[in-house]
């Protein structure tokens, strides 16, 4: 497997990182050197050591922002399900199904609050569509 040194650009971080994985080169402290090309090289130096170090499998896997796409998607597909089901007698069952990936959902948003606003939007709609349906599948 051939990984690769690349430019990272989030909303939290700006520097070096791996392709493969979530690993970042974090130096501490300011880059050491008597002139700025010196502290150019010391910094390279040091990221490409850590770079080479560091073990892909070890880091947590943060880059995945294609997971989060599908956990998005997951609670969506349920949602839709849920208000879909033609079988009423199904459709509690869904409901629940829904409202436990909603809640789920949710919980990880608030724990990265960041440009999720619009989802959240979307899960207090879609969790009060349920309470709807669950109210009618009561009846
Ligand atoms: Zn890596």
């Amino acid at each position: 497997m051939t990984r690769k040194l690349v430019w990272v650009e989030q909303q939290r971080f700006r520097g070096w990182g791996c392709a493969e994985c979530a690993w970042v080169f974090n130096p501490s402290g300011a880059p050491t050197g008597k002139s700025l090309d010196e502290a150019k090289r010391n910094f390279e130096l040091q990221r490409d050591k850590e770079f080479t170090l560091h073990v892909c499998a070890d880091q947590p896997r943060a880059k995945n922002e294609g997971t989060k796409h599908e956990v998005k998607q997951d609670w969506e597909k349920l949602y839709r399900a849920a208000i879909i089901e033609p079988d009423r007698s199904k459709v509690l069952q869904r409901v629940e199904v829904a409202e436990g990936a909603i809640l789920e959902r949710s919980r990880s948003l608030s724990s990265s609050p960041a440009n999720s606003g619009k989802e959240q939007e979307a899960i207090t709609r879609a969790l009060h569509i349920l309470s709807l349906l669950r109210a009618k599948a009561g009846d």
